[in-house]
C-alpha cells in the first residue's frame, strides 16, 4: 500500500505519516529531508542557485551525481535518519539556512528529476507512507491513498516554534512566520510539480486535531479504502 501526504509547511505531515506508518508496519520516507539534503549540499559547497526559478539543467547534472542521499534507521530512536554522503546530517537540515533556501534548490528542474526517481525507487523496496509536495500529484499519481494536509498558520507557527526549540534551534516565532509564508509561496508558485491538493486526495484540515484524532482520520480513511476493495 502506498500513501501520499501532501501539504503546506509545518502543518504536522511528518507527525501523521510516522505515526501512520508505525501502526500500519509501513515504511516511512521524508521527501522534504531528501530536498533540505540537496540544499544543504548547495550551501556547504557554494553552489549558485537562483532564487527567480531560473534553472541551466546542464549546469547541475554533474553536481547531482556527488549527491548520494540514504535513510538508515537509528536502532536506539527506531526513526529513519538522513545521510548525505554517508554524514548523519538530520540536525543540519532543520537549522534556518537551510529552511529559508530549500523552496529555491527544489524549484530547480534537475534537482527534483533526480529525486522523484529516487522517491520512485523507494517504493520498491514494499509498502510506504511518503509525504512532502508533489508525492500525490507527481511521484505516486497513482497512490492507494493520498491526504492533503492544511492548518491555520498561527498553528502551523505555534507548533513549528516549539518543535524547534526543543530540538535546541534557536528561532522567533517571526523567523518561523517569514519561513512558512515564503516556503508556501515558493512552493505553489514554482514551475515544476508545484504543491497543489491532488483531484483525488482527501482534506485534512488539523487546526482544531489532536495528533490522535488525525492519525484516526488517516486510519479510518485505510480501513473505508479496504472495505471498498
Ligand atoms: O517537508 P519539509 O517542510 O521539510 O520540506 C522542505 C521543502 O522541500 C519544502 O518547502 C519544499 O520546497 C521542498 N519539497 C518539495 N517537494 C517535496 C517535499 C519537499 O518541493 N515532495
Amino acid at each position: 500500500m502506498i500513501i501520499a501526504i501532501d501539504g503546506y509547511s509545518s502543518c504536522g505531515k511528518s507527525t501523521v505519516a510516522k505515526a501512520i506508518a508505525k501502526r500500519l508496519k509501513l515504511n516511512y520516507i521524508d521527501s522534504g529531508a531528501m530536498y533540505r539534503a540537496v540544499t544543504y549540499y548547495f550551501l556547504q559547497n557554494n553552489i549558485p542557485f537562483s532564487k527567480t526559478a531560473d534553472d541551466v539543467v546542464t549546469e547541475y547534472t554533474s553536481i547531482l551525481e556527488n549527491i548520494h542521499i540514504q535513510f538508515i534507521r537509528n536502532e536506539q530512536t527506531g526513526q529513519s535518519e538522513i545521510y548525505l554522503n554517508g554524514k548523519n546530517i538530520e540536525v543540519e537540515i532543520r537549522q534556518m539556512d537551510v529552511s529559508d533556501n530549500v523552496s529555491y534548490v527544489s524549484a530547480i528542474k534537475s534537482v527534483r528529476k533526480k529525486l522523484v526517481v529516487m522517491q520512485q525507487q523507494m517504493a520498491t523496496m514494499g509498502h510506504l507512507v511518503m509525504d512532502g509536495r508533489d508525492i500525490g500529484t507527481t511521484v505516486f499519481p497513482n497512490a492507494d491513498l493520498k491526504i492533503f494536509m492544511t492548518a491555520s498558520p498561527e498553528v502551523r507557527v505555534y507548533r513549528r516554534y516549539h518543535e524547534l526549540i526543543e530540538k535546541g534551534i534557536k528561532v522567533t516565532p517571526d523567523e518561523i512566520r517569514k519561513n512558512i509564508e515564503l516556503r508556501d509561496y515558493e512552493d505553489t508558485h514554482r514551475e515544476e510539480s508545484p504543491l497543489r491538493k491532488p483531484d483525488d486526495a482527501i482534506i485534512l484540515d488539523n487546526t482544531y486535531m489532536s495528533r490522535d484524532e488525525q492519525v484516526q482520520f488517516v486510519l479510518d480513511a485505510v480501513a473505508k479504502l479496504k472495505k471498498a476493495i
